[in-house]
């Protein structure tokens, strides 16, 4: 087996992720280049009740790769990508997500999802938090666009799942019924074998190698920043255009992303690049497709002079460089605006990432927008799933703001929506999602991860509390 490495100042690199979550200690790390090795490292953890952590890009917001106690897997060396094909790929789990993208679409091929940490993340993880980005409103997650996967379980055997294999019959189920929304919470509650391994956050299996399915990379992709006078202004056109698009995929009106920004989004812009047109209390930022000859511009022009009347004349759309610029300087102003405050607040942003169904998007809306302290509203609004960002500038604030998040939880549950639609339960989320699915369900994937990994080794503390141990660590 490979040696483990237990240098203090190497282990210190890989014990935080993005959710600054502290506390993270970990005796030893292992990097396997092969399935071989980690097949080898998980039976000896099994075998001795070493907790193993596995660690990729360590962008989760959710901690669910800071490690407490045991061991760490990195995917780091797992990273050769093995075929690139017409309708498939297939990569080791440690390839970084948008670096294997770029390689497929300079074959004039797509691989859809694309969480904004794409080019930091790995596919691995992208496939085991079930990742999604702003081109999900057309696509989907990752979920519809994974074959197959070669997972190495808890007791250190090695498997190759598809879609066409079921889950073994003396293997305990989630039967439970999901919210019917964007959701990235829970495990998946299906009878084959690689859906349960995608969105189980690391837990149930180490991802080893993928295999992708593709799609046609569009000829051309437009960029379009659209002004409205308010929210309800840009909502009602979202719901245009999405109803479009669910109706026919290639109307010329058909958007791959929607993406809204507030009114206090808007006056960042105005603040740090200028431009934004008198009136404009709101925004949408949406990519169309170009597929052949059709007639795009004068259908966005058209729908857009209906919903937002004189403001559809400062529409900025990318037909050339200028404007691509411009446009990439407007989108660009709103995560630096943030992170400078966050950094001149000396305290972190608190940021949701819950989802509701179409019919609760208005009341969602409103719950965000009576935040108690200063935030921003800003995403997939195509998906009714909206990323409010909380600015608090004291240690009673934080309290606040991560109470007022705990409530809004509970007020998307209420709904029916999810307590995460992309970034995972993780650490910080547990007691949320054990309010969602209630204590039947979590009793299933207890009796799933209990069935799969007997000394409950792998991801120790991600979705479930283990049974054995007081975990310290905050929630949200
Ligand atoms: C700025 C920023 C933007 C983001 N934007 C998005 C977004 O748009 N959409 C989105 O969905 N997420 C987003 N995220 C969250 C995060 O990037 C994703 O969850 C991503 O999939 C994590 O990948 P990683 O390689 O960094 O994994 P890590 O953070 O290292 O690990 C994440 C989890 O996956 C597990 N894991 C890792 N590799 C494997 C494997 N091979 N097999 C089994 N389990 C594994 C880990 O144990 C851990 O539980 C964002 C994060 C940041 C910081």
């Amino acid at each position: 087996m490979l040696d483990p490495i237990t240098d203090p100042g190497v282990l210190q690199g890989y014990l935080t992720d993005a959710s600054n979550l502290a506390g993270g200690h970990a005796e030893a790390l292992v990097r396997p280049r092969t399935t071989q090795e980690v097949c080898e490292v998980v039976h000896h953890c099994q075998q001795r009740g070493i907790a193993l952590t596995i660690t990729a890009g360590r962008t989760s917001t959710t901690g669910a790769a800071v490690p407490f106690g045991g061991w760490l897997l990195s995917t780091e060396h797992l990273d050769q990508v093995e075929h690139l094909g017409e309708d498939r790929a297939i990569a080791q789990a440690g390839v970084r997500l948008g670096a294997l993208q770029d390689e497929i679409e300079a074959r004039g091929r797509l691989f859809p999802p694309d969480p904004t940490s794409r080019y930091d993340c790995t596919l691995g993880a992208a496939i085991a938090c079930n990742a999604s980005g702003a081109r999900s409103f057309r696509y989907g997650p990752t979920r519809p666009w994974i074959e197959a996967l070669e997972v190495v379980l808890p007791t250190g055997q090695a498997i190759w799942a598809t879609r066409n294999d079921p889950i073994p019959a003396d293997w305990p189920r989630p039967s439970w019924t999901e919210p019917p929304v964007k959701t990235a919470a829970g495990y998946a509650p299906t009878a084959n074998l690689l859906d349960l391994f995608i969105g189980h956050e690391g837990t149930l299996g180490v991802i080893t190698r993928a295999e992708l399915r593709l799609t046609i990379r569009p000829d051309a992709v437009l960029g379009v920043l659209a002004w409205f006078a308010d929210r309800a202004q840009a909502v009602r056109f979202m719901e245009h255009a999405r109803r479009r698009l669910r109706e026919d995929p290639t109307d010329p009106l058909s958007p791959r992303c929607i993406e809204y920004l507030d009114h206090h989004c808007v006056q960042l812009i105005q603040e740090r690049v200028g431009g934004v047109p008198e009136g404009a209390g709101a925004a949408l930022f949406c990519e169309q497709e170009v597929v052949g000859e059709a007639e795009h511009l004068e259908a966005w022009f058209e729908a857009l002079s209906d919903f937002s009347g004189p403001l559809a004349a400062d529409t900025l759309i990318t037909e050339d460089e200028p404007s691509r610029r411009r446009l990439h300087a407007m989108r660009h102003a709103i995560p630096a605006g943030i992170n400078e405050r966050v950094v001149r607040n000396g305290m972190p942003k608190v940021g949701t990432d819950l989802a509701v169904p179409d019919a609760a998007l208005h009341t969602m809306f409103e719950a965000y927008e009576a935040c108690p302290l200063p935030h921003l509203i800003f995403g997939h609004l195509g998906d009714n799933h909206l990323h409010c960002n909380v600015l608090p500038t004291t240690a009673a604030e934080l309290e606040l703001a991560r109470r007022w998040y705990r409530e809004l939880s509970e007020r998307a549950i209420a709904l029916g929506g999810t307590i995460s639609a992309e970034h995972g339960v993780g650490k910080l989320k547990r007691e949320l999602l054990a309010q969602q699915v209630g204590e039947a369900t979590l009793l299933e994937f207890q009796a799933l991860k209990r069935h799969l990994d007997p000394a409950w080794i792998l991801g120790r503390g991600n979705l479930l509390s283990p049974p054995d141990v007081a975990f310290s660590e905050r929630s949200l």
